[in-house]
């Protein structure tokens, strides 16, 4: 089983305060890239990587890739406006051969590779795609404005996170432009919601906590403390 990753590390990541895209705050002694960088070269389970830099950030990308010795780094590419354009212009450079994607967000650093593991397992089971996922531990209410509206029933709900993998060929097919997929991917936030509305099956594994996504300078004194 042939399989390619995709690191969506272009978001700008505002909300950290700095004037450098999140994927290059420090984490340690390099910068937020490297960590999610080494996880996946040091996984068993990847054989290359394509990276979604920063539009204008792909040397510095490149170099840092040369510096810890990712060699399985097949190509950077500028990223998109939306984490869904990013993840298409990647996917455009994944070999045809690559049976398999596995998709991560570079903002989540700290990637286990049991959850790698846990996540390509059912493709192998006829499943299109799966995602790791945690029980919502609060209680969800939809607002409008500043007022409730309702209260959800938390049982059946849960927060999923990356990697999520698919089966190349669905992913390839959920972003076809005969799925008439907006520019911004209609909105979606994740890769599994479009093959999802394409027709895909989607599993869901167990999640790990220490794969939080890094928004604010707080997340990033977490995640660095969990190094
Ligand atoms: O913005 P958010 O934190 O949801 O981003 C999730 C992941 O998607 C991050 O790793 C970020 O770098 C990536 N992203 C991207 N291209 C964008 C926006 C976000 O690759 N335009």
């Amino acid at each position: 089983m042939s399989v390619w990753a995709v690191l969506a590390a272009a978001g700008r990541g505002e909300r950290l305060g700095d004037d450098k895209p999140k994927v290059f705050a420090r984490l340690g002694d390099l910068p937020l890239l490297a960590e999610p960088l080494r996880r996946l070269e040091e996984s068993d389970w990847v054989e290359q990587i394509v990276i979604a830099a920063p539009p204008g950030w792909e040397e510095p990308c490149i170099l840092l890739a040369e510096e810890i010795g990712a060699g399985k780094v097949a190509s950077v590419v500028a990223g998109g406006a939306t984490r869904i354009a990013s993840v298409e212009f990647a996917l455009a450079e994944v070999a045809d051969d690559a049976a398999v994607v596995l998709v991560h967000d570079a903002a989540r650093p700290l990637l286990p590779d049991d959850v790698v593991e846990r996540v390509l397992a059912p493709l192998s089971e006829g499943w299109d795609g799966a995602v790791p996922a945690l029980p919502i531990a609060d209680t969800v209410k939809r607002i409008r404005g500043d007022e409730v509206v309702e209260t959800l029933d938390r049982e059946g709900l849960v927060v999923t996170q990356t990697p999520q993998a698919f089966v190349a060929e669905s992913l390839h097919g959920a972003f076809s432009p005969s799925n008439g997929l907006s520019q911004d991917g209609g909105g979606a936030t994740d890769c599994s919601s479009l093959v999802e509305a394409h027709g895909g099956r989607i599993k869901v594994v167990p999640g790990d906590a220490r794969l939080l996504k890094v928004t604010t300078p707080g997340d990033l004194e977490l995640v660095a403390s969990w190094l």
